[in-house]
């Protein structure tokens, strides 16, 4: 069995995080998701605890104040938050741990966790982001503005991860990150 690693992976909205991140499900035998919490509402197929844990502006304060984030962030204008104990109880297990966050919130993980892999999903194109946002056919057209701006924002931080992955083809960015996890898990970062 391998040890316990932390990863980030981060990438304007639209990059194909999630695809990825599904791909790599079936790719990494030790990978453990982090489910995050969120002040936003549920889309049309989204399950409570599978894909989100659904809370209001209440209970995230709560969740804030009993210390119960690693870290959290304001995206687009809802609040996002890793919950803490899962993400500690699954490195110390031994799991590839992953966490699919902002990179507002990525900085904060590294400031907390050095040792924190940090991975940046590039879209192949600002046109084609707005292609995906658009055909994905989940946000409002405004919605879809606030998001490619939030995407321009959140490009500046690439310098500031390991590795950057472009995502012009599905597979062959799996095979990229997949390589960097079997490397990262076989050596420690020096923090
Ligand atoms: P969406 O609303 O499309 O599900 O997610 C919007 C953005 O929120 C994504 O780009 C994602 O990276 C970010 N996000 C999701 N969960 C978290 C989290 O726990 N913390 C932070 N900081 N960002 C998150």
């Amino acid at each position: 069995m391998r040890t316990g690693n932390l990863y980030i992976i981060s990438g304007p909205s639209g990059a194909g995080k999630g695809t990825l991140v599904q791909e790599l499900l079936g790719r990494v035998p030790d990978i453990w998701v982090s489910v995050s919490a969120t002040t936003r509402s549920p889309r049309p197929g989204e399950v409570e605890g599978v894909h989100y844990f659904f809370k209001s502006a209440q209970e995230f304060d709560d969740l804030i104040a009993e210390d119960g984030l690693l870290e959290w962030a304001l995206v687009h204008g809802n609040r996002y938050g890793t919950p803490v104990e899962a993400v500690r109880d699954k490195i110390a297990e031994g799991a590839q741990v992953m966490l699919e966050i902002d990179p507002q919130g990525a900085m904060q993980v590294l400031q907390r966790i050095p040792e924190s892999r940090l991975i940046f999903i590039k879209p192949p194109s600002f046109e084609e982001l707005r292609r995906r946002l658009e055909g994905r056919g989940s946000e409002t057209q405004e919605q879809i503005e606030l998001r490619l701006r939030t995407g321009e924002t959140e490009m500046k931080f690439e310098g500031k991860y390991d590795i950057v992955v472009n995502n012009d083809d599905v597979y062959r960015a799996t095979d990229e990150i997949v390589a960097f996890i079997d490397a990262c898990a076989n050596e420690k970062k020096e923090a």
